[in-house]
This record gives C-alpha cells, sequence and structure tokens, in this order.
C-alpha cells in the first residue's frame, strides 16, 4: 500500500479529491469523517492539515503527500518534490498599512514587528535583506495585527489580493509564489515497490491535468481545403482526417487543440467550410 497524505480541509482539499477521482483514484469514505480511506487495493489517503502534510511525509507516516509549497518551503524539510499541480495559487507577501506611506522593504526601520504564520520563511527572508525584526507569530489573520498595535507589517497569503484591500494593507514585497505541489520522501523513493506506485500515480495525475488544458475536436471538413485544415490545426502529430461514408468531397477532421485555441479555431474552421463542428473534453491524455 502507498500512503498518500490528502489536505483535509481548506483550499487545497477539494480540488485534490477531484484530481485523484478524475485519474480513477476515489477516496471510498466510510463516514463524512473518516480520516483514512482506501483509494484502491495500491493506494490509501489519509486526511490531515495541510501545513502538517510536509512533516508526515518527512518522518515516513505518509509516503506522498499534496500541500501548498507555501507549507514545504516553510517547513524546511526535506522531501523530494515531484511535480506542480497547477492549482491553488498564491503568493506570499509583505504588506503594510496604506497609511504608513511605505512602498518598499528597504525602508522598514530596524525593529519591525512581523506578524506572520510563515515565521521560518519571514525571519529567513529579512535577514538576508539584512533587516531586523521582531516576530510575531499568529496562527491566521494576521491582516488584523497592524490595526490591533500589536506588528507593523504582516507576512500573509495573498490570492485576489480583496483582503488586503478591505483591511488597507499594501503589498510591498512577493516572498514567493506557490502553487500545490506532490511531494515525496526519499525513502520511498528509494524502495523499488513503492516507487512504480509513485511513478504510476504521477502519471496518472499527469494525465488529468494535460487533458484539463485540452479539447477533443472534431469537424466534417470539404477535402480540397485539407491543406488549410493543417494550418490551422498543427494537432499534437497532425490532424487525423478519415473518410466520411457517402460523401466523397468531404473528410473528418479529429483534433487535440489547447482550449484558449477553442473558439478561434471553431471560427477558422467555418471560414473555409467546415460543418457538423463537435468539441468535447478529455479526461485523460498520456502522451
Ligand atoms: P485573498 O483575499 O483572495 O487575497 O485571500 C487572502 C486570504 O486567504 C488570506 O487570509 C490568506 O491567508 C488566505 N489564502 C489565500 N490563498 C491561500 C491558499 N492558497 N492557501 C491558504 N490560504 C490562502
Amino acid at each position: 500500500m502507498l500512503r498518500i497524505a490528502l489536505p483535509n480541509k481548506g483550499r487545497l482539499s477539494e480540488e485534490a479529491l477531484d484530481l485523484f477521482a478524475t485519474a480513477g483514484l476515489r477516496a471510498d469514505f466510510t463516514s463524512s469523517r473518516a480520516l483514512m480511506a482506501e483509494m484502491s487495493p495500491d493506494y490509501q489517503a489519509i486526511f490531515v492539515r495541510a501545513s502538517d502534510i510536509p512533516e508526515f511525509v518527512a518522518d515516513g507516516a505518509a509516503d506522498v503527500g499534496v500541500t501548498g509549497y507555501d507549507l514545504v518551503v516553510e517547513s524546511g524539510r526535506d522531501v523530494r518534490e515531484l511535480f506542480d499541480l497547477g492549482f491553488g495559487r498564491c503568493r506570499l507577501s509583505v504588506a503594510i498599512p496604506e497609511s504608513r506611506g511605505i512602498d518598499s522593504v528597504e525602508d522598514l526601520p530596524a525593529g519591525t514587528r512581523v506578524a506572520t504564520s510563515f515565521p521560518g520563511v519571514a525571519s529567513r527572508f529579512f535577514a538576508e535583506r539584512g533587516i531586523d525584526i521582531e516576530l510575531a507569530k499568529v496562527s491566521g489573520a494576521a491582516e488584523i495585527a497592524p490595526h490591533l498595535g500589536v506588528a507593523d507589517v504582516i507576512v500573509d497569503l495573498v490570492s485576489t489580493g480583496s483582503t488586503l484591500r478591505v483591511n488597507r494593507l499594501a503589498e510591498i514585497e512577493t516572498i514567493l509564489e506557490s502553487t500545490a505541489r506532490m511531494i515525496a520522501s526519499v525513502e520511498a523513493l528509494e524502495d523499488p515497490g513503492r516507487r512504480r506506485k509513485i511513478d504510476r500515480l504521477v502519471t496518472a495525475l499527469e494525465a488529468v491535468l494535460r487533458a484539463r488544458a485540452k479539447r477533443y475536436l472534431m469537424a466534417n471538413v470539404p477535402r480540397d481545403r485539407l491543406d488549410d485544415v493543417r494550418k490551422i490545426v498543427p494537432g499534437m502529430n497532425g490532424p487525423t482526417v478519415v473518410d466520411v461514408m457517402d460523401a466523397e468531397q468531404w473528410v473528418a477532421v479529429h483534433v487535440v487543440v489547447d482550449e484558449e485555441r477553442v473558439f478561434d479555431t471553431i471560427s477558422e474552421l467555418k471560414e473555409i467550410g467546415a460543418e457538423g463542428i463537435l468539441v468535447s473534453q478529455i479526461e485523460r491524455l498520456t502522451p
């Protein structure tokens, strides 16, 4: 059994479960508050706090895990990053009350008090800049600290920026950018049995992520416009072209296109006389 640590709540939890389910690994909960679930005879999930996942993986309580890059860096633990899952995008930034009129960390005076739930990353960042700070560790809602007079600046996660705006805080520097990552322990990667299961898992999850950005497009096209089709849709290995029964002058073109190209591709195909254009989602794509 390969043990996978997944976030039990918060922003990453739902997307991680959805990704695994699409890859064919559905968490079979015995109850809604279950802490463990069998995903298949080979894979078992444990549900824990996202911030604990680097620890659990490093200590061998889980072989692999999904958590935010910010939390991996903050933990300082020795784990291997397998790949970027792309969701849970945010940045860890330094922010200061707008009323202070400071727009650079270089202008922060010595002794600046920093409220954060990322004490490791924050203290390393200011030390590298040669700025003496006092840390005020909080476990959440750092944005309130400057208003309570317990800190001058905060180091906190920003996604849309609306929390900062509501609290009249200005972002003055990004320390790191984060997305969800799949991580593994060195020990699990060195064990051939577990390594095989990890490789299979990564292949399956990557196939789902790759497929999400693509669409499968089919269209009937006049046979004499095939050269134009090649220009419109270069395709992964060039489009697949098949005969249409009892329709000499038509061919059916099948091609995988980037999602963001779908709109333009349909318009361009219509212009060369294409008909019966069908676009569908792809569940998995393995090159
Ligand atoms: P926003 O208002 O969209 O900028 O979100 C900021 C708030 O959401 C802050 O309280 C952050 O701590 C929290 N937040 C934003 N992104 C994430 C994330 N990926 N993981 C955990 N918390 C986040």
